[in-house]
């Protein structure tokens, strides 16, 4: 299986902007984007290129699928199938990745990277109406409910995840129960819960050549 092998850090770097990849650290002083704001790299320091149209194209792409976490041909399908949906292709694009089982547990607060949430998800900790969901990818969908499986509850991890619920600033259609530990899809992501820092039509734009 194809990885990214760049250190978490430097996709950000290379992006020019916090992705937060590395959950509490991203928000700390620590942050290689507070102390290096630069491209990694022996000519970083000297400044950021202008970048043609293709290469800011190629740019955003990478933006997007680091912040996510998607390799290249994930990415690619899940545009592709957005895409054939009727209504604008880059809100259904972004709307799918947003309804991503591993970003549904990151975005409730349970993990503070999308790459822990990842790890959450595969290691088969939450159920999707009461069935095992252990696949990342999967699309969660409006009415479904998402819970942390019994077993897991008492884990110490779930133990300790507490303030991280508790600091979780959550989209309206996602409804948690804190008692529970259970959340329900009220509504597909509305615009205003999608993602700012992505321009998704600059994306579409380079897949469309
Ligand atoms: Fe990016 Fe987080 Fe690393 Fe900062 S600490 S550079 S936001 S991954």
């Amino acid at each position: 299986m194809g990885r990214n092998i760049d250190s978490t850090c430097s996709q950000c770097r290379r992006s020019g902007e916090k992705l937060f990849l590395k959950g509490d650290r991203c928000f700390t002083p620590k942050c290689a984007m507070v102390k290096r704001n630069y491209a990694p790299g022996f000519h970083g320091p000297k400044g950021r290129k202008r970048l043609s149209d293709y290469g800011a194209q190629l740019a955003e792409k990478q933006k997007a699928k680091k912040f996510y976490g998607l390799l290249e041909k994930q990415f690619r399908l899940t545009l592709t199938k957005a895409s054939k949906k009727t209504g604008d292709a880059g809100k259904n694009f972004l709307r799918a990745l947003e309804m991503r089982l591993d970003n549904v547990v990151y975005r409730l607060g349970w993990a503070t990277s999308r790459a822990a949430a990842r790890q959450l998800v595969n290691h088969g900790h939450f159920t999707v109406d009461n069935r095992k969901a252990d696949i990342p990818s999967f699309s969660v969908k409006v009415g479904q409910t998402i819970r942390v499986k019994k077993n897991s509850a008492n884990n110490v991890y779930f133990k300790r995840a507490g303030e991280n619920l508790k600091r979780a600033e959550r989209p309206s259609w996602l409804n948690f129960d804190v008692k529970d530990l259970s959340a329900k899809v009220l509504h597909e992501p509305k615009d205003a819960d999608l993602p700012l820092n992505l321009n998704v039509q600059v994306i579409i734009e380079y897949y469309s050549k």
